[in-house]
């Protein structure tokens, strides 16, 4: 059996490994996979051979990956032992991956929109357009991120985000980006619709509970340590973000249950003199607090490389989260004229910026262009990109079933080539897009 633990940190992690391989290959007899309803019509068995597969701690070949019913059953050596019992394996159920890398689908915690589509639409169609570009970089989950509007306009999305979200398998929720923000860090955020998190806009929000995942709110606003509890109690990520916090104000708030940070270095206060001492804001406790995820919108223009290895060796590969920021001006040509949060932006130099140049306006990266940064700019390897991708978001949020390649998971997968390009998407293992 080959064995390559290309990437792995050493060689008892690469055995530990390799005996858990080991004994998921061996469960594979006694998994019975569940459907999921039957309204995809997957094959029955999908065997994925000739990959490099990516786990979170490193890179590994002469393994195939065994899907049934859009879940991950098997990872084993290639098994002549199916043939061998006389169960007949069709050509059209092996995927030969041709020495390409196989990871799991990426996982995109901060998505505005895609090719002239906004989440503050709305609507199916919208949310389809956006999910369907995203899955062309790989992303086979994301939240869908709500804009600094009026409270009810939000609660419309939300609404409509529940609607939508059983024919559509890729939105894991909504992440609301304000209104709760600081007006002094609202970049390209409408500051007339800037609001104080009252208990009454919090219990609002919290009857939506089930679909909104995730909120970025700035802790020194009044009412916002009360506003962060409400949602961690509640199970909703909370980031600290769009923030003129000084440190004791962000520790108050991760003492309330705030875990992560919102495109860290954008929008959000760092250190500063205060009288005569030099104090930090809410960056400097971000890269400090182990326990604080840091997003990162790695698409070589909102953060410089320089930065971006600052806050890979604060945080190190598990402390990052990899988010596109995507808006409406991702996937269209350069050039092109689209409207952000009702204001005009350009899609400029592969970047969105508000029509008179004087911000950026989200990013028109997709999640592998992030994946891509991270190894030629920052030189993390390709399986630590991958886990910020992945496994990080998936554990900031508790999308338990996604982003690993193990036995149970959902199958959700992407091949990349060597180039670190998307090759094909799958979701629970069916292909949703191809080069
Ligand atoms: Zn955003």
């Amino acid at each position: 059996m080959a064995f390559l633990p290309l990437q792995s940190k050493n060689v008892s992690d690469a055995e530990n490994a390799r005996c858990e391989l080991l004994a998921e290959s061996q469960r594979l007899f006694r998994l019975r996979p569940h459907s999921r309803g039957g309204r995809i019509n997957h094959t029955n068995e999908m065997i994925f051979t000739n990959a490099r597969l990516i786990f979170p701690d490193g890179i590994r070949d002469g393994f195939e990956v065994v899907v049934e019913h859009g879940k991950i059953t098997a990872i084993r050596p290639p098994a002549p032992r199916l043939r061998q019992a006389g169960k007949r394996v069709r050509d059209n159920e092996v995927v030969d991956l041709n020495g390409n890398y196989l990871a799991p689908g990426f996982i995109d915690l901060h998505v505005h929109g895609a090719r002239h589509r906004d989440t503050m639409e709305g609507s199916v169609e919208a949310f389809r357009a956006i999910c369907d570009f995203h899955a062309s970089g790989g992303t086979t989950s994301l939240l869908l991120t709500t804009a600094t509007a009026p409270l009810d306009e939000i609660v419309k999305v939300l609404q409509a985000v529940r609607d939508s979200r059983t024919a559509n398998t890729s939105i894991a929720g909504v992440h609301l980006e304000g209104p709760f923000i600081s007006k002094a860090k609202a970049g390209a955020q409408r500051a007339e619709f800037i609001q104080n998190p009252s208990p009454t806009a919090v219990r609002q929000l919290l009857e939506h509970a089930d679909v909104l995942k995730r909120v970025t709110i700035a802790p020194e606003l009044p009412g916002a340590l009360e506003a962060i509890h409400a949602f961690y109690v509640h199970g909703i990520s909370v980031s600290g973000g769009h923030s003129d916090a000084w440190d004791k104000e962000a520790i108050a708030a991760f003492d309330r249950g705030m875990r992560s940070a919102t495109h860290t270095f954008n929008c959000m206060s760092s250190a500063r003199r205060r009288g005569v001492y030099r104090v930090a804001g809410l960056l400097e406790f971000a890269l400090s607090e182990p326990d604080i995820s840091c997003e990162l919108i790695a698409d070589s223009h909102h953060v410089s490389n320089t930065l971006m290895k600052t806050l890979y060796h604060a945080k190190g590969a598990q402390g990052i989260c990899l988010v596109t920021d995507a808006t409406a001006g991702a996937g269209l040509p350069e050039g092109s004229q689209f409207a952000l949060f009702g204001k005009d932006c350009i899609v400029k130099n592969g970047v969105c910026l508000l029509a008179d140049r004087s911000a950026l306006a989200g990013s028109a990266a997709c999640m592998i262009d992030l994946v891509r940064t991270m190894v030629l700019e920052v030189n993390v390897p390709l399986y630590e990109a991958i886990g910020m991708a992945t496994e990080n978001p998936a554990r900031a949020i508790g999308l338990e079933p996604k982003g690993r390649l193990t036995v149970g998971a959902d199958a959700d997968l992407v091949v990349l080539s060597p180039q670190i390009e998307v090759v094909q998407t799958f979701a629970a293992g069916r292909e949703v897009w191809s080069n």
